[in-house]
């Protein structure tokens, strides 16, 4: 049970003296607080025996004075440096855990789905961050309080009369382990419930217009009334035990406080006990509860943060694919040369190569076309060059070093991606453009801007460059994001721009704009377009065709026209289509 307190030593060890301080005050405000009822036990004894002089009276009204005072300085200083550690905890955990969620790759991304891990990273995280709060005052106060409240109630006051009363509390103590695994239980099924309930909310809005373009929207809205109504049951069974689990409770305290006072009674008839005794005694006997359940909660809280902390120990165990050389070597600040040298590669897991035997030479200045049919390993080959995966055999050298003995960040800094699936993040416009250069000037986004062909979408937006888009640029159309992604690319000005079938969604004309734009702009820089449409690869200096990993054609255009092989025949296809599409038009 306590190994959690093993697992997160490392915190502790760091703050030792946060806790030893917390934990000093901790017991200094449980000594006060058992103080109280014996000044009040003085005072009645006085009233009652009628020796009660107007000093003593002050004497105990300064009394009570200082413990309030003392009461709520050692309860601040506890309380906010434990609570204090705590929300250092769970900042310090979360920040090592986004950290590496940034270092994984691919392969972890496609292992975990994000719901799991937005929950490992919070509810999951808040959890191990308890254990290092509340679970320490109630591992304190369930020992040392319970230890101290029984001893002044069998020392000062009388030890038949405190075995007698306790009788009773064991139910008490079986009350919480009981209910309160029962409570555990029904309160992990209502987060399950949630938690699904959560995934198809969020799959229904994203979803919403498939929904609507099959009229599924009654199936929807009745998937998403039961998740509901068994988010709804699981939580009405919570509170059914939980509104069980205090009744019960102050049940068991009121049949101990009812033998207290008739035994106590008793004993004061016998002269054995005096008044004050017998009233500050059931005070004891009250305080007594929050200890007991400060005990089950330990309990539980050690459970849950120990298997909490499994599991985001889980995701920091996982190393990516890809591991950073010992002793990297230097790249160089400029792109010179790109050599692909018998390129082998398949997908961890997986039997079959996506790509076989690839020779490449690209230079500074150059523009590289990759085509070929669905499947056939483009994106596999540029996820390779952005050093996403190990290759199984041959290499890739930047400048003559192997990009697996350079550092990973190095090898990346040469790249600008536009990926096929456009990500817009909240925020303006402008910000998603100047996404890769905060720094950049107003004079050099309106330069992306006109060279993305975006200058023509921004007039159909209502606040221009502030307008807001959404998570996932729901205002905007497909074309309108491509655009918005080349203009980050232009601005970052990359020494390798990579295209991966980056220009699917705009028209022909402005497929023809950019990429004239591109050509002229980056004269000197290097380019790596994957294409579909092949008028996109034109005019590249050299064009691989890919057929089930392999490269089966190799040229400029026209050496491939001249070939009539699977380039000229799709080539002519295009063509065809657009001209039809062209004369439709007309
Ligand atoms: P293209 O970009 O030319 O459409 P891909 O490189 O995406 O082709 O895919 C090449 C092959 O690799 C396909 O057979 C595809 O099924 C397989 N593949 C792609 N991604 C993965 C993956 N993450 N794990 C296993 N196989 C994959």
């Amino acid at each position: 049970m306590f190994t959690i307190f093993t697992k997160i030593g490392w915190f502790i060890k760091k703050h030792w003296w946060k806790y030893l301080l917390a934990v000093t005050f901790l017991n200094i405000a449980s000594l006060i607080s058992v103080l109280s009822p014996k000044v009040l036990e003085y005072g009645i004894d006085q009233i009652v025996n009628k020796t009660l002089t107007q000093k003593t009276l002050l004497i105990l009204v300064g009394c009570f004075l200082l413990i309030i005072f003392g009461g709520y300085i050692s309860g601040y200083v506890w309380s906010h440096l434990l609570f204090g550690a705590s929300i250092h905890l769970e900042h310090t955990i979360r920040k090592y855990f986004f950290r590496h969620l940034l270092k994984m790759d691919r392969k972890f991304y496609e292992e975990h789905v994000v719901g799991d891990l937005m929950a490992r990273a919070t509810s999951d995280l808040r959890t191990v961050a308890m254990t290092a709060g509340y679970g320490v005052l109630a591992l304190v106060d369930s020992i040392f309080y319970l230890v101290l409240i029984l001893a002044m109630m069998f020392f000062t006051i009388d030890l038949r009369l405190t075995l007698v009363s306790l009788i009773p509390l064991p139910f008490a103590v079986i009350v919480v382990k009981v209910l309160g695994n029962k409570i555990e239980k029904a309160f992990s099924n209502a987060r399950n419930a949630f938690s699904v309930l959560n995934n198809q909310v969020l799959e229904s809005v994203s979803g919403v217009r498939v929904v609507r373009a099959y009229v599924l929207e009654n199936q929807d809205i009745e998937r998403l009334d039961q998740s509901a109504q068994a988010a709804y049951d699981a939580n009405m069974r919570v509170f059914k035990i939980d509104s069980l689990f205090g009744p019960l409770f102050r049940t068991v305290f009121s049949i101990a406080q009812i033998i207290a006072y008739g035994y106590g009674i008793y004993l004061i008839f016998n002269q054995r006990l005096s008044p004050g005794q017998l009233v500050s005694f059931t005070i004891y006997l009250g305080m007594l509860s929050w200890p007991l359940i400060a005990l089950g909660d330990t309990v539980n809280i050690m459970q849950r943060g120990n298997a909490s902390y499994d599991r985001i120990q889980e995701v920091l165990n996982e190393y990516p694919e890809v591991k950073e050389p010992e002793a990297p070597k230097a790249l160089g600040q400029t792109f010179e040369s790109l050599e692909i040298n018998n390129l082998t590669f398949r997908y961890p897991g997986s039997e079959q190569d996506v790509l076989k035997g690839i020779f490449l030479c690209l230079r500074r200045g150059e523009t590289l076309g990759i085509v070929g049919k669905t499947g056939s390993g483009k994106t596999s080959l540029l996820r390779l060059l952005l050093k996403q995966y190990r290759p199984n055999a041959g290499q890739i050298r930047i400048n003559g070093v192997d990009i697996h003995e350079a550092k990973t960040e190095e090898v990346r800094r040469f790249f600008g991606y536009v990926p096929q699936e456009h990500i817009l993040f909240k925020g303006t416009v402008r910000d998603n453009i100047a996404f890769g250069k905060e720094n950049a000037t107003e004079e050099e986004i309106q330069r992306a801007i006109d060279l993305a062909s975006f200058r023509k979408d921004l007039a159909f937006l209502d606040e221009g460059l502030d307008t807001l888009v959404g998570e996932q640029g729901v205002t905007l159309s497909g074309g309108q994001k491509q655009r918005i992604s080349i203009a980050r690319a232009f601005l970052l000005d990359p020494e390798i721009l990579i295209f991966d079938d980056s220009l699917s969604a705009v028209d022909g004309t402005t497929e023809k704009t950019i990429l004239n734009n591109l050509r002229h702009e980056r004269r000197n820089k290097t380019m790596i377009i994957v294409a579909h449409r092949l008028s996109a690869v034109e005019h590249a200096d050299h064009i691989i065709v890919l057929e089930d990993g392999q490269i089966i054609e190799r040229g400029t255009h026209e050496e491939l026209m001249a070939n009539n092989g699977w380039y000229a025949m799709q080539y002519r296809h295009q063509q065809m289509l657009q001209d039809e599409v062209v004369s439709v038009g007309d």
